[in-house]
């Protein structure tokens, strides 16, 4: 049950083969086997998930389903759950329930998908590993002793280790498509305002979106598509229909133009990685794409403009969580600024605590030209760049990250060495387009992740060369052994 796709878990729900139901009871006794090694899941909403399978079911056999109508998923723990403990990985919100459903939750139940659990995620999505959580590592299901990648590693681990066939996640700079990578499945970060931020909690405003984990790129076009559209509650939402990404899935590619920047095969890319991208790249040629090399002149200046904005964001968002209003609050506080000081000393992490502390200092008046400006300034460019290069191509490929999964607490007292595994991602939230990453094969015997950014808007497209690339290869059928049969 657990290897089969979307469209033939549907086709099987109506079929009668087997029900929502039972559906649900087979992913909750995988997680229930297997997630002790993996630490992937931290909330199991088992009752729940049964209670909204029954009520599947009923929608099935009444004949109005769509179609993710009793399909599980898993949900990122950034994302708000009305009655369920949202935690974003912090001891901060370790009590917090939610009174209301992000837009997301909102919308997968009325599809009618259901949620098996919340997933571990790094600190306010703070990371590239899952070592930030307060819930403790996720471990890679391709080797326990190597990291998943982060923020949304327990998403990104739980779906390789088929706990569940989909997942959702949030991506501020690379983390959908960085875990994916290291997890050898499929991820995809749509351009930003496409899915609804409301009820997601806030890292960096300007840059988080969310998006989908599956095994391959027709299973997440049906998560995505159910994920997006507009919404009023969110300013930043975009008002524009949302495609049926399912529909475009098998059209050719004969004459797609792809574009590889000479600035992602340089230093630091790992030769496995780059062997197994250069197959890729022959793969794609012989689907009748037409490859040709390009720049994005400002790619160096990716990551240290993210790590300016973001922190620069989060300052800002996180400073909502003073021990007052909700979360984490200190005991027997002796007066205000103890119960502020206590508090957030206390309930957030050190990598929370760091990025916080960047971050006021790049807004502070004397600072504020010199970083702020300066980064957003940069951050112009790098868009330039892109325009640049879509004028010429329609899709840029190049390799997710410079290496595969790296051991657990090798980088972790490193953060600079941390950051530099979303060199290849973090341009992309800066610009706002859309990205994902697929597998294509391994180097080490660990999964390579290959990363395609299209133009605004280009989902679809993105979804649709994925899968055509996906039907030429069976990289994304692959499951850990362990977590097999
Ligand atoms: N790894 C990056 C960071 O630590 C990106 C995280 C994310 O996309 N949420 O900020």
């Amino acid at each position: 049950m657990f290897q089969k796709t979307i469209s033939e878990l549907a086709k099987g729900l109506r079929a009668g083969e087997f029900s929502s139901v039972e559906l649900a009871q087979s992913f909750l006794a995988r997680i229930q086997a297997h997630d002790p090694q993996l630490n992937s899941v931290v909330t199991v909403t088992a009752e729940a998930a049964l209670a909204a399978a029954g009520a599947a079911d009923e929608r099935l056999s009444n004949g109005d389903a769509v179609l993710l109508t009793g399909i599980p998923y898993l949900h990122k723990d950034i994302f708000c759950t009305e009655g369920v403990r949202t935690a974003c990985g912090s001891r901060m919100l370790d009590s917090f329930e939610a009174p209301y459903d992000a837009t997301v939750t909102l919308k997968l139940k009325e599809a009618g998908a259901v949620m098996l659990g919340k997933t571990n995620m790094d600190e306010f999505a703070m990371g590239s590993s899952n070592e930030t959580s307060f819930y403790g590592p996720v471990k890679n299901p391709w080797d326990l002793e190597r990291v998943p990648g982060g923020s949304s590693g327990g998403s990104a681990a739980a779906v390789a280790a088929r706990l569940a066939p989909l997942a959702t996640g949030t991506d501020t700079g690379g983390s959908i498509r960085q875990p994916a990578a290291l997890c050898g499945i499929t991820g995809i970060k749509p351009t930003y305002g496409r899915v609804s931020r409301y009820g997601m909690i806030a890292f960096a405003s300007s840059l988080d979106q969310g998006g989908a984990f599956a095994a391959s790129a027709a299973d997440a076009a049906l998560l995505l598509e159910a994920m997006c559209g507009f919404d009023e509650r969110d300013s930043t939402s975009l008002d524009r229909p949302v495609e049926a990404y399912s529909e475009r899935l098998d059209d050719g590619i004969d004459g797609l133009r792809i574009g590889l920047p000479k600035e992602y095969f340089g230093e630091g890319l790992d030769p496995g990685v780059a062997a197994a991208i250069d197959t890729a790249v022959g793969e794609f040629e012989k689907l009748g794409a037409v490859v040709r090399d390009i720049s994005l002149p400002n790619s160096s200046l990716a990551v240290p403009a993210y790590y300016v904005v973001a922190p620069a964001e989060c300052s800002s968002n996180l400073s909502r969580m003073d021990g007052v209003r909700f979360g984490y609050r200190c005991e027997d506080p002796r007066d205000l600024e103890d119960l502020y000081m206590r508090s957030r000393g206390e309930g957030f992490g050190a990598e929370v605590k760091r990025r916080i502390m960047v971050g006021t200092y790049a807004l502070s008046a004397g600072y504020y030209d010199a970083y702020y400006l300066k980064a957003q300034q940069v951050r112009r460019l790098i868009r330039e760049d892109f325009a640049q290069a879509f004028a010429e191509v329609d899709i840029i490929l190049g390799p997710t990250t410079p290496t595969t999964a790296f051991k657990l607490g090798e980088k972790a007292d490193d953060p600079v060495t941390m950051y530099l595994s979303d060199i290849y991602t973090i341009a992309v939230n800066l610009a706002g387009l859309p990205g994902m990453s697929i597998p294509a094969g391994f180097a080490g015997g660990l999964p390579v992740g290959l990363h395609l950014v299209g133009d605004y808007f280009a989902e679809s497209r993105l979804l649709n060369v994925a899968h055509r690339y996906q039907q030429a290869t069976d990289w994304h059928t692959r499951v850990p052994a362990a977590f097999g049969a």
